[in-house]
């Protein structure tokens, strides 16, 4: 996969300690499916060897890729900085990416774990007019939800969970899906697709078992060379180790070991 110096064409702070940046590459844009990510070099020489892997939360027009992240460390803060008209050392599109399965779509996103779900939405959008989202979408705060409006646009419609209650329900954003679990069961073309952190994962697909609900997740794993080489993303499943970067991020619920996660 080579390297591409990529063009920044935006990097906004959308809210504090989250940015949107945009990136021009009409290679990308035509080449990438939800899930999928980029794998970006983080710094200007080779201070932090390991790239970061950051998902592609929409193409615009043919020729653009977003990416939607939070500042976390060194190598998101390094990102934060850059500025229109620099560029970017970029390889991608990397991972597999979600599979359209069904037309009863639910999301169960946790903090910036929205970001692949909107590329999902804009596709599913497209390609399945009689489709429905239902979305249920947490954060910490009422400022850290994002993309509520964007999904409201693609018609979905959107359930909110605050951890302070400043917005929604006042919880986790699990706690908020199994209370409304009755509404999605009781569908049989229902399926879940679902990106957060680990402990988000495990509820959901647990859960998602339990009613036998279709159910794909999202991986945010560490990771080293993104390509399958390294081996440092593996995760345990029903069928052995798999990488997080080359044979997933995306996992279905059913492969994997949840009793190691
Ligand atoms: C497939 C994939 C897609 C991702 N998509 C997005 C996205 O769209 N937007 C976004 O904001 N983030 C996304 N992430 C997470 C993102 O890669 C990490 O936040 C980033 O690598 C942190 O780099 P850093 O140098 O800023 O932080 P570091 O200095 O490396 O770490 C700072 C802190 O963040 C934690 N951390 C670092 N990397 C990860 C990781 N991969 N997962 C969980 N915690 C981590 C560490 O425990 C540490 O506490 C994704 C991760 C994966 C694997």
């Amino acid at each position: 996969m080579p390297h591409k110096k990529l063009l920044i064409r935006d990097n906004e702070e959308i809210t504090p300690g989250y940015f949107l940046m945009k990136i021009q590459s009409p290679e990308i844009a035509k080449d990438s499916s939800p899930g999928q990510f980029l794998h970006i070099k983080c710094s200007a020489s080779n201070h932090y060897l390991l790239r970061r892997p950051l998902s592609i939360h929409q193409v615009i027009d043919g020729k653009y890729v977003e990416i939607l992240y939070k500042i976390v460390g060194k190598g998101t803060d390094w990102l934060s900085k850059r500025k229109r008209g620099e560029k970017l050392d970029c390889i991608g599109p990397l991972g597999n990416g979600f599979r359209l399965i069904k037309s009863e779509i639910v999301f169960v996103a946790g903090g910036i774990g929205i970001a692949p779900l909107i590329f999902l939405a804009e596709k599913i959008a497209k390609t399945d007019r009689l489709a429905s989202i239902t979305a249920f979408i947490g954060a910490k705060t009422k400022d850290e939800i994002l993309c509520a409006d964007k999904l409201k646009k693609l018609r979905a419609t959107v359930h909110i969970a605050t951890e302070d209650g400043s917005l929604g329900y006042k919880g986790l954003v699990s706690n908020l899906f199994k209370n409304n679990l009755s509404s999605v069961v009781c569908r049989l073309s229902s399926v879940i697709y679902a990106c957060g952190p680990k402990g988000m994962l495990k509820e959901i697909a647990l859960l998602s078992q339990k009613y036998k609900i279709p159910c794909q997740v999202s991986f945010e794993q560490f990771m080293g060379c993104g390509i399958g080489i390294c081996n440092a993303c593996v995760i345990r499943t029903k069928y052995g180790y798999k990488k997080v970067c080359k044979d997933g991020p995306v996992f279905d619920t059913e492969e994997i070991d949840w009793s190691k996660i």
